[in-house]
């Protein structure tokens, strides 16, 4: 489990269909791993709004922050929640649509050429220990498949407008797990 990529999907992952993709450029490698963190509705967890959200049916009525967010037409690849579960939503051979107006190197539309993997979690309390664990075996299967040249967070490649996966989220800890 989470160690085979068969089509562009990870085995052992949930799979939940995403309209919010769109082909990769042509010749594109996937170079880039994104780490990003989301709840909904914020600094809550474990309810169906980040896969409502991903799959274009998140009810605006439902939280008066939904609102302000329900028309976005964002996915990621992968979703990480709290209790290890993790969720596929695009392909990795597609272009998920995870990081928005973002640069890495230089490198203009990171989403042309990354994987977009988001915890379920805030910028305001630690990730938990089953999600590093996941989230190190997943880093270990890309690398083993696609031509991983870097890892970043959002708020490294959208530094004026993202700030996740934030202050807790322990790089340190995570890249040792990865070696
Ligand atoms: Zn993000």
């Amino acid at each position: 489990m989470l160690t085979t990529i068969q089509k562009g999907c990870l085995d052992g992952a949930r799979f939940i269909a995403s309209p919010y993709f769109n082909e990769r450029p042509i010749g594109e490698m996937i170079t880039l791993l994104v780490i990003h963190n989301i709840s909904l509705p914020p600094k809550q967890y474990g309810g169906p709004y980040v896969e409502q959200l991903f799959t274009g049916n998140l009810n605006p009525k439902e939280h008066v922050y939904f609102s302000t967010i329900y028309h976005l037409e964002v996915s990621s690849h992968l979703f990480i929640r709290r209790d290890g579960e993790v969720v596929q939503f695009v392909s990795f051979d597609k272009r998920a649509w995870h990081a928005g107006q973002s640069c890495f190197e230089g490198k203009a539309n990171c989403n042309d050429y990354s994987i977009g993997i988001e915890l379920e979690g805030c910028d305001f309390e630690p990730f938990n220990e089953i999600q590093y664990q996941q989230l190190a075996k997943i880093t270990q299967c890309l690398k083993h498949y696609y031509p991983i040249q870097a890892i970043v967070g959002h708020s490294d490649i959208a530094p004026i407008r993202k700030t996740d996966p934030g202050p807790y989220f322990d790089w340190d800890y995570y890249h040792n797990l990865v070696k």
